[in-house]
């Protein structure tokens, strides 16, 4: 039987769904079915470990497997970086637990992003059931009574960084018989460390090594990640150490049907300034998973915001209860923020199939292992192809075809990506960005580590070498460190741990309460609460609707009461930028003008000043203003300068724009840019902002900045100037696939707007971004010296680093 029979069979059928007169299947295409090959149980493996595995129903390891035990057990460092479903945990299972076999003192570590995954993962080792072989979790949740015992006798400990940072390293001392014989650290999931707690990860790493190496032992460290390309290099940004590749998949999996889809236009409805709307991904996500569940198909929908996993999950209960009430009943959502209790409930029903259906937030990609699935769909890219990968990775069963649909959202990105297959499919899945360097990550985490252990000058290059030797003069300036003859020493006798926050989400988070009963609903990120619990916003917890009574900063408390207004909110926000520093900057003088592109250090203003109050067609009902402090945030940014001479002159060199223009087309071009960057960094449009203005104050031309979100930066700007021809080709290519006739939000509308989309000018954009794409095109040169000017086929490029500019 053709093997890719059941996943054309499914898309057929969600076909068969769609309206008259819509086409929104833009590719499709199948993946063939991957046989998979066996290895040998390395000759080193205790009988008890063979027979423990063999017991848990494995009867040989993949290839993949016993390559990568092997490689650990010689003594590398390893990444293991295949897909899902791969069987990465036996790959470090299998030389972990020889090694504990063997070695009846040795200990090792395992560590995992979410506590859910960890719960997991320890869950698979204690059902092996090996003789003799103390496993337990340390993390937030163990009992205070337990962790003495943990301490003495654990042999494997399943933890998680958080833990590390603030329960474990701070004490050392009493786990100094644990760290002695530490042998393995596994780093699961490693891609999700990336940003600013990617960055805050990767010291924390090295800080586990040195801790190790004082009490005398050298670890390997295990990492297992998605399939990303270059993994190698990323690893070794994580863990401080050269990691050896594995990456031939040899697992079996099952054909998969891929297919692109793009919500039609409404014709009915008209968005913010009139702007064509199409319907929404949640609700074709919605429609799609109604028709899959009729199917009998075991389907999981991945949509990006927890708002969108409820409504999609109750438009899909509601469609189905007309046909069959039974079916409606098994649909359900799943995301982040649920208590513990709720989530574990939600889990066990669809490992047992009693729900067809779940409509999940990215939270369920880290939480379950849950494969073989009839279907996914994917509602809105994920921010990065490793996740998209992920995420499909959940269908497919070996020997079974499945059906995995991409639905696009009302987004740049996602506009190029199903219109671009081959961005999807044939593309090298991005490394992860982070920065160990950001100075406002590295001088906690070196006064962590000062206090863990004085720094001597032997650790410098393992923490950044340089940079690190920058910080610690600031932190011994500062009078947080002190400089002695043999190194750095921390002084005073409150250790500095719990005030660094490796989340780096800065602070409490806010508890989201309602009123009436006391009952906390959920948690929300401090650096977001302004935009999503402000007074009067509508906030969703379950499918049940609440709207926000009080936010108040102080006390971390939002206090809401149940209703169900017809509306959903958004918040407006103003933001300000001006420049700090610039590290490098480079000219592009062409006949008609010229272009600047830098690179540097930003401060950004921002204040939540109000929020509209929107009917589910886009429709605007009115603005309701809102008193909220503002907050100044320092960080990293891209931006480019235009010459007035080559926006208003005439084309085809100039971009032919009249000055009332201008705004609207760099405004145009900064929202599609802050769309397409997570195409070439790990970023979320979330992640980082933008400003452009026809005359800034710090550069005195008309500019278009992209920043990071975070304090310090994550390493997005800078890998956005790194990519700028590419990325800025393809934020014009956005533009141009959207078949919208003045600017939607599939192209050049931003949710996120704080002037509320006024004014765009799409055509200006393109405008724009052809005109600097003429004058930048040619590759910049890397290795000229600096302030040499090149004459090229584009211009001439005067290039300089490092040039000041005064803080306005
Ligand atoms: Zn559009
Ligand atoms: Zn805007």
């Amino acid at each position: 039987m053709d093997a890719t029979r059941r996943g054309r069979g499914l898309l057929d059928r969600v076909l068969a769904g769609v309206p008259a007169g819509e086409s929104p299947l833009t590719y499709a295409t199948d993946l063939p079915e991957r046989i998979a090959t066996l290895g040998d149980w390395p000759t080193w493996t205790p009988d008890v470990v063979v027979t423990a595995l063999r017991s848990a129903g494995i009867e040989r390891p993949w290839a993949h497997q016993a390559h990568a035990a092997e490689l650990v057990r010689a003594g590398s460092h390893v990444v293991i970086s295949t897909g899902t479903a791969s069987g990465k945990s036996l790959a470090y299972q299998l030389p972990v637990l020889s090694a504990l076999v063997e070695d009846r003192k040795a200990t090792a570590l395992y560590l995992s992003p979410t506590k859910a995954l960890g719960a997991d993962q320890l869950r698979s080792v204690q059902a092996l059931d090996v003789p003799d072989l103390r496993v337990a979790s340390y993390d937030g949740d163990t009992p205070m009574v337990e962790r003495d015992w943990v301490r003495a006798h654990a042999r494997w400990v399943f933890s998680n960084p958080d833990m590390l940072h603030r329960g474990v390293l701070p004490q050392h001392a009493r786990w100094s018989m644990f760290f002695r014989r530490l042998t393995h650290v596994v780093v699961d999931e490693c891609h999700a460390y990336r940003g600013v707690f990617g960055s805050h990860v990767a010291l924390l790493l090295r800080r586990i090594r040195r801790v190790a190496q004082h009490y005398g032992a050298d670890p390997v460290f295990v990492l297992a990640s998605a399939t990303v390309s270059d993994p190698a290099t990323s690893a070794a940004r994580l863990a401080g150490v050269e990691c050896v590749p594995v990456t031939e998949d040899t697992s079996p999996r099952g054909a998969r049907t891929i297919a692109l889809w793009e919500p039609p236009l409404l014709p009915d409805y008209a968005g913010e300034h009139g702007a064509p709307v199409r319907r929404s991904a949640g609700a074709e996500t919605a429609r799609i998973l109604t028709d899959l569940v009729i199917e009998g198909a075991r389907s999981l929908a991945f949509v990006r915001s927890r708002r969108g996993a409820e409504l999609t999950a109750l438009a899909a209960k509601r469609a189905l209860s007309e046909v069959d009430e039974s079916l409606a009943e098994r649909v359900a959502a799943y995301r982040a923020g649920f208590l513990p209790e709720d989530r574990r409930a939600l889990e066990k029903a669809l490992l047992q199939g009693k729900l067809l259906g779940v409509a999940s937030t990215n939270a369920l990609e880290l939480g379950v292992d849950i494969a073989g699935l009839d279907a996914v769909v994917v509602a809105g890219f994920p921010g990065t192809l490793a996740s998209f990968w992920q995420q499909a990775g959940r269908a497919g069963r070996a020997g079974d075809g499945a059906l995995v649909v991409f639905v696009a959202r009302d987004d740049p990105l996602d506009t190029y990506l199903v219109h671009h297959p081959a961005a999807v499919l044939d593309r090298p899945i991005e490394s992860t960005v982070l920065d160990p360097t950001n100075p406002y990550v590295l001088a906690p985490q070196l006064a962590c580590a000062a206090a863990e252990l004085p720094l001597t000058e032997d650790c410098l290059p393992v923490f950044g070498g340089e940079a690190a030797e920058e910080v610690l003069a600031a932190l011994v300036a500062d009078g947080v460190l002190r400089r002695r003859p043999r190194g750095w020493y921390w002084t005073s006798r409150q250790r500095p741990h719990a005030d660094v926050d490796i989340r780096g989400m800065g602070g409490e988070q806010i508890a989201v309460v309602e009123a009436d009963s006391g009952r906390m609903l959920g948690t929300v990120d401090p650096a977001m609460a302004c935009a999503t619990v402000h007074e009067g916003a509508v906030y969703l917890h379950q499918g049940q609707s609440y709207v926000v009574d009080e936010l108040d900063l102080e006390s971390s408390l939002a206090l809401v009461h149940s209703e169900n207004p017809e509306w959903t909110t958004q918040p407006r926000e103003v933001v300000d930028i001006s420049v700090l520093r610039t590290t490098e900057q480079e000219r592009f003088k062409t006949d008609d003008g010229e272009v600047t592109v830098c690179v540097g250090d930003v401060a950004v203003t921002s204040q939540v000043v109000a929020y509209l109050r929107r009917l589910p067609s886009g429709e605007v009902l009115d603005q309701v203003p809102l008193d909220l402090p503002e907050r100044t945030l320092e960080t990293r940014g891209v931006w480019y300068t235009i010459s007035q001479e080559l926006l208003c002159g005439s084309a085809p060199g100039g971009a032919g724009l009249k000055p009332a223009r201008i705004p609207g087309a760099l405004h145009a071009a900064e929202h599609a840019a802050i769309g397409l960057l997570p195409l070439f960094a790990t970023c979320d449009r979330w992640d980082i902002g933008g400003v452009s203005t026809a005359l800034h104050a710090d550069t005195g031309e008309a500019t278009v900045f992209v920043h990071d979100g975070h304090p310090g930066g994550a390493g997005f700007a800078d890998r956005g100037h790194a990519a700028l021809v590419p990325w800025l080709a393809a934020t014009r290519e956005a533009i141009a696939s959207c078949e919208c006739p003045a600017g939607c939000p599939s192209c050049v509308q931003s949710p996120k707007c704080g002037n509320g989309n006024e004014p765009l000018d799409k055509a200006g954009a393109m405008a724009v971004l052809d005109v600097v794409l003429a004058a930048i095109g040619e590759p910049a040169p890397d290795s000229r010296p600096d302030g040499v000017v090149v004459e090229g086929a584009a211009g001439s490029v005067v290039r300089a680093t490092t040039q000041s500019t005064a803080t306005s």
